[in-house]
């Protein structure tokens, strides 16, 4: 592996040099065979035992420089300065086979300086997730971290109850959060902060609109590329349904990416007040809040930038506000792209008329609490056959009100130049997603009885969210809305 380790050299002062526990009898659950080869040409060919020593963190490869990462953060709208890895560990950056430096992290590898009363480990379980979330989402063309390997440790960690505990091998764009700014802002640190935003800025360059808006003004440019990229993060994560459940300022992510992924989960029944999380008692990453929460995010990112902006403090206030408020244009945008590719719409449909025709459809799913993965799915067979038995069976006594419904859709497509498209349609609308009672039993087997069977068959189904092959039909039915209802996700912390 060729490490070339920028963060470790260049921003001292946000970090700590930190070696990983270790694993006492390390056994590979899961290796990321396609991932590895896209980030190194040998790794493929390492053999197990080798796999199992760098991952379960026996022995460091060489050139690899564990750190403990620092960062501060706002955690359901509390500020804590000190926040930083607790339980990861960045081991450096990788050039991958495309030329792009890639983050090679640990995450469960045991305690650092930032650790505070926790133990540094994580458990099987919820590592798993974050393979099965994460690959799903990679397969659904959505920006996100991913996971390169999961080692069982052989050692138990204690949460509610005893569970075997697991390392991470996450691969990311980087590592760098909003809360990593707020990290050295809260200092009062401002030559460190200045140098982190030319290192952002080097690292996840922002487009040249934003740049020649920024004229000249490097943390201005890196607000708006920060804002241009979660705002298309946000309108891809809503056309899903998935739901980050811990949306706080160091669980977001500089490059804009979807990471740390916790309580997190894909909203089966349409509805936006939609929270899984156990923690999150006053609904605050509820689904339908999340791009107000993004915003509110970039906005802490914007004052942390806003000492290193350039101009007189009214000048720079007004830039600021105003990049932050752009999230609003671009999410709408980016939301009606997705949404015109969900509804099989010509290209030159109007925003406005997508938009009017989404949230039209949405607004059957939720009054008649039909599943948003399989009620936005079946628009496509719909479109070429309306009394389609799949899709009658779903919507039962509403069918009148659907046939209404696409029969105006269909009026108003045609009138736009072109009819709806089927095909595409089924490339924008997944059938299968990580359905959270499978999910729960996919870890239950693994953690529980050291059965990796069920997670390897949901993990084949969640990487072909748009196959609607019999294999895959197991994966795509809803969950029994008495289940579905009780559903509660933990952090695992
Ligand atoms: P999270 O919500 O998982 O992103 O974590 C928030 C903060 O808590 C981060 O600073 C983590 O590193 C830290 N943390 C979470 N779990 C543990 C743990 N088991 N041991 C030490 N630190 C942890
Ligand atoms: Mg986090």
């Amino acid at each position: 592996m060729d490490f070339d380790n920028t963060y470790a050299r260049e921003l001292e002062g946000c970090f700590v040099p930190v070696q990983a526990a270790g694993s006492a009898r390390p056994r590979e659950l899961f290796f990321n065979r396609e991932l590895a080869a896209e980030i190194d040409s040998e790794l493929p060919g390492w053999p197990q035992a080798r796999r199992e020593a760098v991952f379960g963190g026996n022995q460091l490869p060489p050139g690899a420089q564990p750190i403990a990462q620092t960062y501060a953060g706002h955690q359901f709208g509390g500020f804590s300065p000190q926040l930083g890895d607790g339980r990861a560990l960045l081991l450096g950056e990788l050039i991958d086979r495309q030329g792009v430096r890639q983050d090679l992290a640990f995450k469960g590898s045991g305690r650092t300086p930032f650790a505070r009363g926790g133990d540094g480990k994580a458990a099987v379980g919820p590592m798993l997730r974050e393979v099965l979330i994460s690959e799903a989402l990679h397969a659904m063309g959505i920006p996100t971290t991913r996971a390169l390997a999961v080692v069982a440790t052989g050692e138990w960690v204690h949460r509610e109850r005893p569970l075997p505990g697991a390392v991470l091998t996450r691969v990311a764009a980087s590592h760098l959060r909003v809360g990593t700014f707020e990290f050295l802002v809260a200092r009062g640190d401002h030559v460190r902060l200045q140098r982190l935003v030319g290192y952002a800025c080097t690292r996840h360059p922002s487009d040249e609109a934003a740049v020649d808006q920024a004229a000249g003004d490097q943390a201005l440019a890196l607000l708006l590329g920060v804002v241009r990229r979660q705002a298309n993060l946000l309108a891809q994560w809503m056309g899903v349904g998935f739901i980050h459940g811990v949306m706080n300022t160091d669980n977001m992510s500089i490059s804009g990416q979807s990471i740390d992924f916790g309580p997190c989960a894909f909203m089966e029944a349409h509805d936006p007040e939609t929270v899984y999380s156990s923690i999150d008692h006053q609904g605050r990453y509820a689904y339908g809040r999340q791009p107000a929460i993004a915003q509110w995010n970039l906005a802490r990112l914007a004052e942390a930038l806003l000492p290193v902006m350039q101009g007189a403090d009214d000048a720079r206030l007004e830039a600021a506000r105003r990049a932050v408020q752009s999230f609003d244009a671009v999410f709408d945008t980016a939301m009606a792209q997705v949404w015109r590719a969900k509804l099989g719409l010509p290209s030159g449909t109007l925003t406005s008329g997508v938009r009017e025709r989404a949230l039209s459809w949405q607004g059957l799913l939720l009054k008649h609490r039909i599943d948003h993965t399989l009620g936005w799915r079946c628009l496509a067979a719909l479109a070429v056959n309306c009394e389609d038995p799949a899709a009658t069976a779903l919507w039962g006594q509403a069918m009148p009100e659907v046939r209404a419904w696409i029969a105006q859709w269909q009026h108003r497509a045609a009138e736009t130049g072109g009819g709806v498209s089927a095909e595409s349609m089924r490339l924008a609308n997944p059938y299968v997603i990580p359905r959270n009672h499978q999910v729960e039993s996919a870890l239950a087997a693994a953690s529980d009885e050291g059965d990796l069977s069920p997670f390897m068959n949901l993990l084949g189904a969640v990487q072909r969210p748009f196959d609607d092959g019999d294999g895959s039909s197991p994966y795509a039915q809803a969950a029994p809305p008495e289940v579905a209802a009780g559903h509660r996700t933990f952090c695992g912390t």
